[in-house]
């Protein structure tokens, strides 16, 4: 490819302590521009230790580079009584968070990305940088292009700064956890909580698959059967009354070995259990073994008709299937471990997927809560949102990116036409 070179320089901005400058370039494809922004991604530059450009704790909310993990945004913010409510894969990014539009186990309380972003700074493909709002915490002025970056998965522009909103540290905090004969009775509980009016800050409901793996990776010796664990906070009074009403609302359903911790250490140890489930399935499973994550989100009423539909499925597939669920939201995960060298595998974890998703998009549902589309889901896209949404989204993108250099084969399926 001959390319004519560089008529200007479009804009030079600084990553992880780098300076890149980008070239217009006189070619189809804007080819320098690509090279620049491939490597970027492909090595995950974005991922380098990066700076914290300013904390404003009268204001709740800190403007920062995207490479920063939230786990240690938390802890910086700690000294501070401050925190980030978002708590997706231990090594997510703040960038990848909001390219994403992630969530976690805290999104019950305090919502996804969405509602924590408050303005971002964005290359977009033309080499421009804009900023999508300003600090204040809200605004009515124009089109929310804030919103429209946050789960655009890189495909309409490179996040080089973002600016948060924070929360205080809660004064009191208690966890809970719980058994159930059935997913069915768990998943009610779920949705009597939330109906209560009880703003837990967690809500999570592992299914007795995933407590064995639990059991065999960590050595413990919990019951193999349904569970819920819940986070209270609030005052300490507050937190605990949470806890007895709760209490009461599973003794209705079935539930038994109500349980609860108030003790930092043993908080921490119950919460690490959950956050390392996924870790803990592969101890059930041979070492060449991989797990297919999936993840669907229903209306919060249909959330206990969807989980004990898939789950019915997944209990008569030959492959070993765990449910996962951020409960509170009528969001679930199932983690299928397969052999990827074994072809039917490969395709029974995908028709179990498959089955999945359509049980959810049947239930008013979507086909990601939070991990987002990226090429995987793609192909649900046009059920779930018709094809005219699809055409907006194709539009929108052929605007911003005429060459489609940014995340190409992306998010919008290919045969998606203006
Ligand atoms: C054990 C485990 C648990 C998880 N639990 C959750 C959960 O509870 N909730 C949840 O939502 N997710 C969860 N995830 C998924 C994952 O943590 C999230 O999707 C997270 O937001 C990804 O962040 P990242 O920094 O790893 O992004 P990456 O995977 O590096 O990137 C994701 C996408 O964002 C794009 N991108 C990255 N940085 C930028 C930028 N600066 N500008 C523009 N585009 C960019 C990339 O090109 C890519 O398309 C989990 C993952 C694991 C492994």
């Amino acid at each position: 490819m001959s390319l004519m070179k560089v008529s200007i320089i479009y804009d030079i901005f600084s990553v992880q302590n780098q300076r890149f400058e980008l070239f217009e370039v006189e070619s189809t494809r804007t080819f320098c521009f690509l090279c620049y922004l491939h490597m970027l991604h492909k090595y995950h530059m974005f991922k380098c230790p990066q700076k914290i450009k300013s904390l404003n704790v009268e204001d709740l909310d800190i403007v920062l580079e995207p490479g920063i993990g939230w786990i240690e945004l938390n802890e910086y913010l700690k000294p501070y009584g401050l925190f980030f409510p978002l708590d997706p894969g231990p090594g997510a990014t703040i960038g990848g968070m909001c390219a994403t539009r992630c969530s976690g186990s805290l999104a019950v309380r305090y919502g996804t990305m969405r509602d924590n972003v408050i303005n971002l700074q964005v290359v977009l493909a033309n080499g421009e940088v804009i900023k999508t709002g300003s600090r204040a915490r809200k605004s009515a002025a124009g089109y929310d292009l804030t919103r429209l970056l946050i789960g655009s998965e890189g495909t309409l522009g490179i996040i080089t700064e973002v600016t948060l909103r924070l929360q205080r540290l809660p004064q009191h905090s208690v966890v809970a956890m719980c058994n159930f004969q059935t997913i069915k009775d768990a998943a009610d509980v779920a949705i009597a909580t939330m109906l209560s009016g009880i703003q837990v800050s967690r809500v999570e409901l592992l299914d007795e698959v995933q407590v064995k793996a639990i059991n065999i990776a960590n050595g413990k010796n919990l019951p193999e059967v349904p569970t819920l664990m819940f986070e209270f906070i609030g005052t300490e009074a507050y937190a605990r009354e949470q806890t007895l009403i709760v209490q009461k609302i599973v003794s209705e359903h079935n539930g038994s070995d109500f349980v609860y911790v108030e003790n930092a250490d043993d908080k921490e140890a119950l919460w690490k259990i959950r956050k390392e489930a996924l870790w803990a399935c592969y101890a059930m499973a041979p070492n060449n073994y991989e797990a297919m994550t999936t993840d669907v989100c229903v209306p919060l009423s249909r959330l206990a008709e969807c989980i004990s539909k898939s789950k019915q499925e997944l209990d008569a597939s030959s492959l070993l299937c765990m449910v996962i669920a951020h409960a509170g939201d009528g969001n679930f995960h199932t983690i299928i471990m397969f052999d990827p060298e074994q072809e039917e595998q490969r395709q029974e974890a995908e028709r179990l997927n498959h089955f999945m998703v359509h049980t959810a998009l049947s239930l008013e549902g979507t086909c990601t809560g939070e991990h987002g589309v990226g090429t995987g889901k793609m192909k649900y896209l046009e059920k779930e949102l018709g094809s005219g949404a699809l055409r907006t989204m194709k539009r929108i993108k052929s605007v911003l990116d005429p060459n489609d250099i940014m995340n190409p084969g992306k998010l919008i399926p290919p045969h998606v036409c203006i």
